[in-house]
């Protein structure tokens, strides 16, 4: 039981939050690099979009340079054992990092302090705050003429509505980039030029009234400097800890992902401040990361790299206790007892079989087709993890066949891509279309891609009449009934049978929810 304790007290599990381009790639390349995972730095493939919509699923696998290797890294730092979990940096997969950021502890948001906030930093962050998940930020891109950093915290607070408390300060930027002074620390850390690719040794000066901060940085800078910071102490948060834990405030580090500056001061914060693995709540009442009993849930779904074997990888968050090679787990939403003997881990980047893990832990389950996003696996005890959560598509398209014969296949294969995750599909009651929904357009050509590939079919879309979906529930069984009956040509069932409500307009959505109102239309449905 100690050595569980232990084992879970030293564990970290974050994403990593940010634009497009402000440096996920980079940054996760030198957190690689601190954990001893990678020799060098610049060897994570990046993954550009844009070019890949055309080639197919595997291809675009290969090309985006996401595997299943690098969605989860795991590695050591200090004293503690670190996930990092990999969310796609393509705004097209978005729904696969919602469901990533609930399988985390605590999140690294990722600024480029030369742009401030942006568009989807902004997004993923409301997403962090329906569980109050800790942020820790980083500015990013020091080495660059960045804007004034007070402003960037005013906008970091008054956007994403979440306080500033700056850990360290930066000291020039751009070529005048001299390097941070550490405010716990009392002491300023000297950046160098060119050194990005490995770790090197910092020049720390103990004190910012040390004398030798003048000779280091320049009298005239120094001078500023220590002048600057005293407004920024007036003017900003103190770091406060349980603030932290709840969400509410934010310790904010400066450097440069690049030039591998400010990252250790940022993972050290980590290790430091951000929580153990966490429990979660299920539909029998809060599972405790340190109750003894091993249970987890299922996040992500992932097509194998080998095609020859139709397999795929479910990523299984372990909760709660340990799991070990061989053991019986109970997968309950089927009620099944099932003995695992092959979990995949991802200790530093290499993808090995695994003789234990520790709640906190991500392991990868093999899924020959009973596997859904959001399943539970239990001890044995008949529970489910809530809010893992599917979101209403905004693209629709209609998906018909080239050869009319293969209907059973294309349902089928729609049907188990939607359990994935992939995309979402909708029958109507009224006729037998098959309309794929989407929350972001790639979707659509890997999911033609797959059922080539996997099942066999040959598919292609056409154009469909709907501006939005929204699955609906009603307390009452009998208003429920009569909305079907009334609102029938609007209705379908999704890949889970669950009742949806297919508007063609948003005004249509609108009328039917005033008309309506004992029926709810929700945008979000919970696996
Ligand atoms: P991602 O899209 O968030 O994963 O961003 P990347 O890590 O791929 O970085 C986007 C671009 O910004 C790349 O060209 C990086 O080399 C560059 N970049 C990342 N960090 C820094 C930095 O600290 N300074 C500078 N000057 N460029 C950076």
């Amino acid at each position: 039981m100690t050595q569980l304790l232990e084992e879970i007290k030293r564990r970290r599990t974050f994403a990593i939050i940010s634009h497009p381009d402000a440096g996920k790639t980079t940054i996760t390349e030198k957190v690689l690099l601190y954990g001893h995972a990678l020799q060098t730095a610049g060897t994570v493939k990046g993954k550009k979009s844009g070019q890949h919509a055309k080639s197919d699923w595997m291809d675009m696998e290969k090309e985006r340079g996401i595997s299943v290797t690098t969605s989860v890294m795991q590695f050591p730092y200090s004293d503690h054992l670190i996930n990092l979990l990999d969310t796609p940096g393509h705004e097209d997969f978005s729904e696969d990092t919602y469901r990533t950021l609930t399988a985390v502890d605590s999140c690294l948001m990722v600024i480029d302090a030369a742009k401030g906030v942006e568009d989807r930093t902004r997004k993923l962050m409301e997403v962090t705050r329906l569980r109050d998940t800790p942020i820790i930020t980083f500015m990013n891109k020091l080495d660059r003429d960045i804007r004034d950093p007070m402003e960037l915290l005013d906008e970091v607070e008054t956007e994403l509505n979440i306080a500033c408390a700056p850990v360290t300060w930066p000291i020039g930027c751009g070529k005048q980039f001299k390097g941070v002074y550490h405010i716990h620390r009392d002491e300023v850390m000297l950046y160098q030029s060119g050194q990005g690719h490995t770790i090197q040794d910092v020049r720390i000066i103990k004190g910012l009234n040390n004398p030798e901060v003048d000779a280091a940085v320049g009298d005239g800078l120094a001078a500023e400097f220590r002048d600057e910071l005293e407004l920024v102490m007036g003017a900003s948060n103190e770091f406060d800890q349980e603030l932290f834990l709840a969400g509410e405030i934010t310790p904010v580090f400066f450097g440069t992902a690049l030039g591998n500056f400010g990252v250790d001061h940022m993972l050290d914060g980590l290790v430091a401040w951000a929580p153990q693995p966490q429990g979660r709540a299920t539909d029998k009442g809060e599972i405790d990361s340190t109750d003894a009993k091993f249970s987890g849930f299922v996040f992500k779904i992932q097509a194998n790299m080998d095609p020859k074997h139709r397999d795929r990888i479910a990523f299984c968050r372990i909760v709660s206790g340990k799991y070990e090679k061989g053991m019986k787990m109970r997968h309950t939403r089927i009620g099944k007892d099932v003995r695992i003997s092959d979990a995949l881990t991802f200790l530093a980047g290499d993808r090995s079989l695994l003789e234990e893990a520790y709640a906190g832990d991500i392991i990868g389950l093999h899924n020959h087709g009973s596997i859904r996003i959001g399943d539970t696996f239990s001890s044995g005890d008949d529970y489910r993890f809530t809010g893992i959560p599917n979101f209403a598509p905004e693209l629709f398209k209609r998906i018909r066949l080239r050869d009319p014969l293969r209907q059973k296949q294309l349902q089928k294969g729609l049907i188990q891509l939607s359990e994935e995750g992939a995309v979402q599909v909708f029958r109507p009651l009224a006729n037998n279309d098959l309309i794929v929904g989407a929350v972001g357009v790639l979707q659509f050509d890997v999911v033609v891609a797959r059922l080539k590939a996997e099942y066999n079919v040959d598919a292609l879309y056409e154009h469909v009449n709907v501006a939005t979906a929204r699955w609906v529930y009603s307390d009452s069984e009998r208003k429920l009934d009569e909305f079907r009956r009334k609102a029938e040509q609007n209705l379908a069932l999704d890949g889970g049978d669950n009742l949806t409500y297919v508007a063609p307009t948003m005004v249509n959505l609108q009328l039917a929810q005033e008309r309506y109102p004992d029926i709810e239309f929700n945008t979000t449905r919970e696996h």
